[in-house]
């Protein structure tokens, strides 16, 4: 791998049926490597075991292949990987960057509680922060990121422009839980930074989590992927898509009958444009495909337009 080859991937939490709007992600996140001569990773979310489900994993690699968006390599199970993540949290213990803390739900309710009656914020504020490693008690314990508590949090990104948080709002986040298994936010930047992913290209209900996950990559010294944070697919009434609209699951769609061809087709233009060019082959979307075409709008399923595209229905 060269410095300069392009890392792009789709991380599913195999909870359910394949949304559209993952199967979108998944083309734009293809294309975009594709058309670079770049690798594009599939990674499944499966730290919820609860939730996390054989059934929703087979039906996402079943999407995928339906949809002839090839991954590189094996799909690699973030849960697989809990021991690395603890791993990075303990580095992160040991420089600095991260601390132990002891505080109870109810302490922290108790926290909250009094900061809400005083009128302050009521952002949790760890007294572990800055305690002395000696007044640790043996009790269970979470470990917390150390984050920076002035200044602010910017994520570049290619679509959403230059989003700033301010850092007084964002609290310490968790990276490992008492039980020792890692968050979400953790499993997240260790596994991008493991995995070489230079372009994290997701919807924009993550942009929030972007930022705390900026924090994270500087905490560690790593560098930052590229960041572009598309609208979500709305329906046509442009309401957050939903089983109200219809098929939802991209199985759906398969098992309907519509082409494979067409659907990838619909969803390349589902949020993206070339000028008015409504149909082009796969050459032309791979050559085309670039993150300054994505519509800055929700985009909004069109079943008309589908139809249109595969002539069938
Ligand atoms: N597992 C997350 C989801 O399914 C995606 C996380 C990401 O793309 O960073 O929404």
């Amino acid at each position: 791998m060269t410095a300069a080859q392009i890392v792009t991937r789709i991380a599913p939490s195999p909870t359910g049926f394949m949304h559209i709007g993952t199967a979108r992600a998944a083309l734009f996140n293809w294309l975009y490597a594709r058309g670079r001569g770049g690798k594009f990773l599939l990674r499944i979310e499966d730290t919820d075991r609860e939730r996390s489900t054989d059934e929703a994993t087979q039906a996402i690699l079943n999407g995928l292949t339906w949809l002839g968006l090839d991954w590189d390599g094996d799909a690699v199970s973030q849960f697989a990987r809990a021991d690395r993540h603890a791993d990075i949290a303990n580095e992160m213990l040991a420089s600095g960057a991260a601390y132990k803390c002891f505080s109870t739900q109810e302490e922290i309710q108790a926290f909250r509680e009094a900061a809400r009656a005083e009128g302050k914020s009521t952002l949790f504020q760890s007294p572990w922060r800055d305690a002395d490693a000696t007044t640790h008690p043996d009790a269970p314990y979470v470990v917390r990121l150390r984050a920076p508590r002035d200044g602010a949090t910017v994520v570049n990104d290619e679509i959403q422009g230059e989003v700033t948080f301010q850092n007084a709002n964002l609290d310490d986040m968790v990276l490992l839980r008492s039980d020792g298994t890692p968050t979400y936010m953790l499993a997240v930047v260790v596994d991008d930074h493991d995995m070489g992913v230079t372009h994290v290209i997701r919807g924009d209900d993550h942009l929030n989590n972007a930022a705390r996950q900026i924090q994270i990559y500087n905490a560690m010294s790593w560098p930052l992927p590229v960041y572009a944070h598309m609208p979500l697919v709305h329906g046509d009434d442009g309401k957050k898509l939903s089983k109200r609209h219809g098929a939802t699951g991209v199985e759906e769609y398969r098992d309907m009958g519509y082409p494979a061809a067409a659907m990838r087709n619909y969803l390349t233009r589902l949020g993206w444009s070339h000028g008015d060019d409504e149909f082009f082959s796969d050459e032309q979307a791979r050559a085309w495909f670039d993150l300054s075409g994505i519509g800055k709008a929700p985009a909004r399923l069109d079943m008309k337009k589908l139809n249109n595209i595969s002539g069938q229905h």
